[in-house]
Formats: structure tokens, C-alpha cells, sequence
């Protein structure tokens, strides 16, 4: 296993295509603007190697026996699917952002279970394939940018009905040593610092779709792979000092991407899908499920963070002692534990797959992640109530730091005057950036945006069953 330093390492040896502002980013190690999403990432690895995390972090590797970072490991029970949870809550903790890592392993495990179900139904190769390649993950501790999301078009037409043949990542060739691929992924979190990208598909695909069935792994920076780095509400503040980033050492969300894959060759060998459509919404469902589970872990613990801002903030302001201020602290912890208590009983509730491996429960897997999209939305909401009007209206910190002005913001932005204005500013800040802008769109849409749960919530809602229930009760005959 890699240690953080070892893990920044090793990015100096991968030399990805990335352009921000129209530049290219030499090192995402080194540039500022990335760097706090590295230190973040850093931090799956750091703990790992700490004893004290040991049995959250790390696993016993099913394919070889060795300890292995959680981060790579296909999980072998419902313990394994509750410690993801903790081991992500006490992550995020830590970080107070998305530290990205957990797309990959999701993925990994997504495609764990379909390449033996379609290996099963076609006699195909693809799970004995993709277990060579995850223990070469597993033996190198690599981080995998999990590659779901096509740019997805006119979103009232199929891949293949779309005008554009690209807006959906597909094969446009095939050969004896590989195939060609060609399209984009949108929203990749962690990219920019990932080794490898393991690409699946993004929807349910129909006949005429086949080029569309495509799952492989392609390392980041492979020939015909460009990465665009989003921008992130307040991004600039880091080219311009530490104060107003709030958290700048390890930043606010997780550092998107749009990868484009240009005509990007991809040896047979790590081919784990190519044509087989009718397994594509079974591994989109699984991955999505794998994913949903982790928003009552992560958000949870950046949930804690923003929590214990409010409170301090409000004891820097003075009302703390106030009854509806503490009764909105509840309120918030009470929003932020049923994400968890989701979380954790779509783990309880897992299920061993013939694959080997344990699922998540898919339903309340996706009322985790429905809870979210709102939840995250009203713990900000009250932690901005708490807070107050000058969140929106703290000076620049080179202002606190000029002669002239300095002496008037530290005098006049004290509250409890137990805290200097200093300390309460940087505690604004913190609060500022985790519960707005960027931080609150990924609580939303990351891993899915609200209506695909609530599809999913249908599908897996029994209604059958339900309408039995009452016409038993109510003696009516279906
Ligand atoms: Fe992991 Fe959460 Fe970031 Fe998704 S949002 S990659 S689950 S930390
Ligand atoms: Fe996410």
C-alpha cells in the first residue's frame, strides 16, 4: 500500500492531458489549483497506513490474501459494506470535501458482479479479464476514476439516435489487438489525479445501441485522452490566498473533469463489456446503487464539519445560548444521522451476489441518496440562518491583512470577544464555502440526479405487493 507522499509520488510518473483556464496543468501535485484536491485524495492513502484506522481502511485482498486499501477491495460481506460507510464518514471528517476515490471502487465492484453475469450467459472472458486487472490495482494501490457519466445529448433520444454519434462514448473500431473508442465522460471526479479511469456505460441501451455496451480501463493519460478541469464556485480565491478558500488545504467538492476520449485505443485485454446491451442498466443500477449508499457516509461526515461551524459561529456571535439556535443545531444533526441510518441499513441489508461479492440494498441505497439532494440543502440552509448576513459580505483577506483597513476588520468583525475577529472570519469562511455553490449541486446530482432515485424508488418499490396488502385488509378482489 501507498502512503500519501508515496501517492503524490507516484502522480509525477502519470503525465495527463489537463487544461485549466486554457493552460495545461503540468503538475496537479503542484498547481494551485489542484492541489488541495490531491491532498484530499492523499488522505484514502495516509490513513490506510495509519494503525489506528487499520480496520476501516484496509481489507484482506480476496484475490491474494494480502492487506489492501479498502479503496480497491471487491467486498466480501455486510461488514465490508458498513465499514465503507464509517471508514467515509470518518474520511470526510478529516477533509471536509469529497476525497474521490469511492467512484472507483464502486465501479470496480459494479463491474465485478456484471462481468460474471454476462461471462455466465455468453461464456465470455470479461470477468477473468477484469480480476488481472484489479489485482494489478490492488497490488499497485492505484486510484481509479470511475467513468459513468456520458454528456449524454438531446436526453429525449438513445446513443445511437443521436445526431452527434459521439455524445455517448462508444467503439468506432475494432481490431485484433484492441478497440478504438470515441466520446466524452462529464462530472469525472478525481480524474485529474486518478491513474486509471475504468469507463462503463451510463444508461439502459437498446438494440441498435451495441457500439454504446462498453466498459474498459484506460490509464488517464493514455494517447487521445484530454481532461477539461471544471471551475468551482469561489475557485479563484485559492490563486489568491488561504482565508476565503475556507478549507484550502483540501479544498470544497471534488474536482471535476470532462474527459474527452478522442479515438483512444484500448487493448483486448481490458475490455470488460463490448456489445452486450442488455446488461447495461443492470450495471448502471448497481453502480449507481454502490454510489447512492456512500452520500449517508461522506456528506455525514462533511456534515459534522459544518455542524461544528454553525455551533462555534454561533458561540462567536453570542447567541449560542438562544433556545431556537440550539434546537436548529438538533435539527441539523438530525438531518445529517438519517442520511447515515440510510446508509448503514442499505449495508445491513446487502446481499451476496453468485459473483462472490456483496451488493447493496438497491432501494434504500437510492433513499440515501434521495435524502441528500434535500437534506444537505436544509442543513446549509439553517447553518446560514445561525450564521448570519456577513458570511455574504466578509472583505477580501487581503484586507484583514493591509495596514489600513486590517485594524478596522479586527476590530469591528469581533463578536464574543472570548474569539478574535480573525478566528471568527475564518470559521465564516469554512462555513461559507461548504454550504453553498459547488458543495451544494454535488449534494444534488452527484451520483444521480433526484429523478433517477426516484425511478429507481418505483422500480424497486414492490407497488404489486403493496396493492395486495390493502385489498386483503379491505376484502377486495383483484
Ligand atoms: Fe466519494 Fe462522496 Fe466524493 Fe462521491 S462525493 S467521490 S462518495 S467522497
Ligand atoms: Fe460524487
Amino acid at each position: 500500500m501507498m502512503n500519501g507522499k508515496e501517492y503524490k509520488e507516484s502522480l509525477k510518473k502519470v503525465h495527463p492531458t489537463i487544461y485549466y483556464m486554457g493552460e495545461k496543468i503540468e503538475s496537479v501535485v503542484d498547481h494551485p489549483m489542484t492541489k488541495p484536491h490531491v491532498n484530499s485524495a492523499a488522505m484514502t492513502y495516509e490513513l490506510a497506513c495509519d494503525p489506528m484506522y487499520e480496520n476501516l481502511m484496509t481489507a484482506k485482498s480476496h484475490l491474494t490474501g494480502k492487506k489492501i486499501n479498502r479503496f480497491t477491495h471487491v467486498h466480501q460481506s455486510t461488514e465490508d459494506l458498513v465499514n465503507k460507510v464509517k471508514m467515509m464518514r470518518m474520511i470526510a471528517q478529516k477533509t471536509g470535501t469529497c476525497f474521490q476515490r469511492c467512484v472507483g471502487l464502486d465501479a470496480m465492484n459494479a463491474t465485478f458482479i456484471t462481468t460474471y453475469n454476462m461471462d455466465k450467459k455468453y461464456g465470455t472472458d470479461y470477468h477473468k479479464k477484469f480480476l488481472k486487472w484489479l489485482e494489478y490495482v490492488q497490488e499497485n494501490d492505484l486510484m481509479i476514476a470511475g467513468s459513468m457519466t456520458d454528456v449524454k445529448g438531446d436526453r429525449s433520444k438513445k446513443p445511437s439516435g443521436q445526431s452527434d454519434p459521439d455524445l455517448f462514448t462508444h467503439v468506432v473500431e475494432k481490431r485484433e489487438d484492441g478497440i478504438v473508442i470515441k466520446g466524452a465522460k462529464a462530472h469525472m471526479t478525481g480524474m485529474a489525479n486518478s491513474h486509471e479511469m475504468l469507463i462503463l456505460p451510463t444508461t439502459n441501451l437498446l438494440p441498435g445501441d451495441e457500439d454504446y455496451a462498453i466498459a474498459c480501463a484506460v490509464p488517464v493519460d493514455a494517447e487521445g485522452v484530454i481532461h477539461i478541469f471544471g471551475r468551482q464556485t469561489n475557485d479563484q480565491r485559492r490563486l489568491q490566498g488561504d482565508l476565503d478558500t475556507g478549507n484550502s488545504e483540501y479544498a470544497i467538492v471534488g474536482g471535476e473533469t470532462l474527459t474527452v476520449l478522442d479515438n483512444v485505443f484500448v487493448p483486448w485485454d481490458r475490455v470488460f463489456m463490448c456489445g452486450e446491451i442488455e446488461f447495461a442498466q443492470d450495471y448502471v443500477t448497481r453502480f449507481a446503487a454502490y454510489h447512492r449508499q456512500n452520500y449517508g457516509g461522506c456528506k455525514v461526515g462533511n456534515s459534522d464539519v459544518l455542524i461544528g461551524a454553525t455551533s462555534l459561529i454561533a458561540k462567536m456571535n453570542g447567541t449560542n445560548k438562544a433556545s431556537h439556535i440550539k434546537d436548529k443545531l438538533i435539527e441539523m444533526t438530525h438531518l445529517a444521522e438519517t442520511m447515515y441510518c440510510c446508509s448503514l441499513a442499505c449495508s445491513y441489508e446487502g446481499v451476496k451476489e453468485e459473483a462472490g461479492s456483496y451488493y447493496v440494498n438497491t432501494l434504500l441505497a437510492n433513499e440515501v441518496k434521495l435524502n441528500c439532494t434535500r437534506n444537505m440543502y436544509e442543513i446549509s440552509r439553517l447553518a446560514h440562518d445561525i450564521a448570519g448576513g456577513f458570511i455574504a459580505t466578509l472583505p477580501h483577506e487581503w484586507d484583514l491583512k493591509a495596514e489600513e483597513t486590517g485594524k478596522y476588520i479586527r476590530k469591528f468583525f469581533v463578536g464574543n470577544d472570548a474569539y478574535s475577529a480573525e478566528d471568527r472570519i475564518k470559521i465564516a469562511r469554512l462555513l461559507e464555502n461548504m454550504s453553498g455553490g459547488t458543495a451544494l449541486a454535488e449534494s444534488m446530482h452527484g451520483a444521480g440526479s433526484p429523478q433517477a432515485m426516484r425511478i429507481m424508488i418505483y422500480r424497486e418499490s414492490n407497488m404489486d405487493q403493496k396493492e395486495k396488502l390493502a385489498a386483503k385488509l379491505a376484502h377486495v378482489e383483484l
